[in-house]
């Protein structure tokens, strides 16, 4: 079966960092064409935009669409109308409630529409969803920690409305926390600390919980130095487990069950292709739900100014 072509829209750092090694190391599918306004591959054809792209794209069967979240809703709108399926980066769009139409407009069109977590292909994800499915739960603390000089340097649109601000890597935390405990979760309380020069959150505070009660906390702050902090502890009635560098290793009291180097984007490849090739979508809005609940419902104060 021909490999699926596909093209990367917004090659800028996770595209560069993962979607190309991993595209490179997945069977079946190649990296056919990039569009992005500043930005080519060497070897590969380019298009400043999407939009010229799709008007000369009969060779063209997907995008990965990498740029940044607010522009993304209306990008597979065109995408999904000129007939190629879609991989969305997370978090999956500005809003929850863009993603309704682009769901029902690859339905209608018979493509994929494929809503990435890749923190949920972290190695150490699926055995604590095991773990966690035989066993009560009695509470769990997030610490997701980094800093943004680090790992987003000089991006503006993650301080722009619909950037997420701090919850654009915390979203990752959520996409684990919905898929391993057992129960659907949401937000008790929230508080979000913003710099007086933007528009999003550089810390927050949450309080989630699920229908059994269980107490959920998540401490999140972006500017975080030194050792950064991706962890999910998880008290049970079978003692505490750890989840930490962002899924990648699992210890359970103590004893290390899975510490593996992480290659979460050749896991999402291999499932575009699998879900390409079975006619399917993907789409979970979960994450991206509770983030939104956590602005409905948080209070708010002010943090020192933010720049880079
Ligand atoms: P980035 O470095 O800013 O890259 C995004 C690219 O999109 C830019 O280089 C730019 O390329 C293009 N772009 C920017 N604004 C645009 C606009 N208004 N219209 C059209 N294209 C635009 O951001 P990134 O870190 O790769 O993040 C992109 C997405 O990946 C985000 O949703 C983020 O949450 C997710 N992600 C990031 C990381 C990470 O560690 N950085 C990890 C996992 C997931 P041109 O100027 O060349 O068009």
């Amino acid at each position: 079966m021909a490999p699926i072509r596909l093209a990367i829209v917004g090659l800028g750092k996770i595209a560069r960092d993962q979607h190309i090694p991993a595209i490179a190391a997945t069977e079946g599918i190649e990296l056919a064409a990039v569009a992005s306004r500043n930005a080519a591959l060497d070897g590969v054809a380019h298009f400043a935009t999407l939009d010229d792209l799709l008007a000369d794209s009969a060779d063209i069967d997907a995008v990965a669409l990498c740029t940044p979240p607010q522009v993304r809703r209306a990008q597979a709108e065109a995408a999904l109308a000129a007939g190629k399926h879609v991989l969305l980066e997370k978090p999956p769009g500005a809003t929850v409630s863009e993603l309704g139409p682009l769901v029902a407009a690859a339905e209608a069109s018979g493509r994929t529409l494929f809503a990435t977590w890749h923190s949920r292909f972290a190695p150490a994800v699926e055995p604590a969803r095991t773990f966690l499915a035989e066993r009560a739960i009695r509470s769990v603390i997030i610490e997701w920690k980094e800093d943004v000089r680090v790992w987003h340097p000089g991006q503006e649109w993650i301080w722009e409305p619909g950037g997420l601000g701090v919850f654009d890597p915390a979203i990752n935390a959520l996409s684990i926390l919905t898929q391993i405990l057992p129960r659907p979760v949401f937000v008790t309380k929230a508080h979000l600390a913003f710099p007086t020069n933007r528009d999003a959150p550089i810390a927050a505070e949450l309080g989630l919980s699920d229908v059994a009660g269980i107490p959920i906390r998540a401490e999140l702050d972006f500017l975080q130095t030194g050792p950064q902090t991706w962890d999910i502890r998880i008290e049970t009635e079978a003692g505490q487990i750890v989840l930490s560098s962002g899924g990648a290793r699992l210890v359970h009291d103590g004893a290390v069950l899975v510490d593996e180097k992480e290659a979460e984007y050749r896991g999402i490849y291999a499932r575009f292709v699998e879900l390409v090739r079975g006619g399917r979508s993907d789409v979970d809005l979960a994450p991206l739900a509770l983030v939104a609940d956590a602005f409905l419902l948080g209070r708010r104060s002010i943090a020192e100014p933010f720049e880079y």
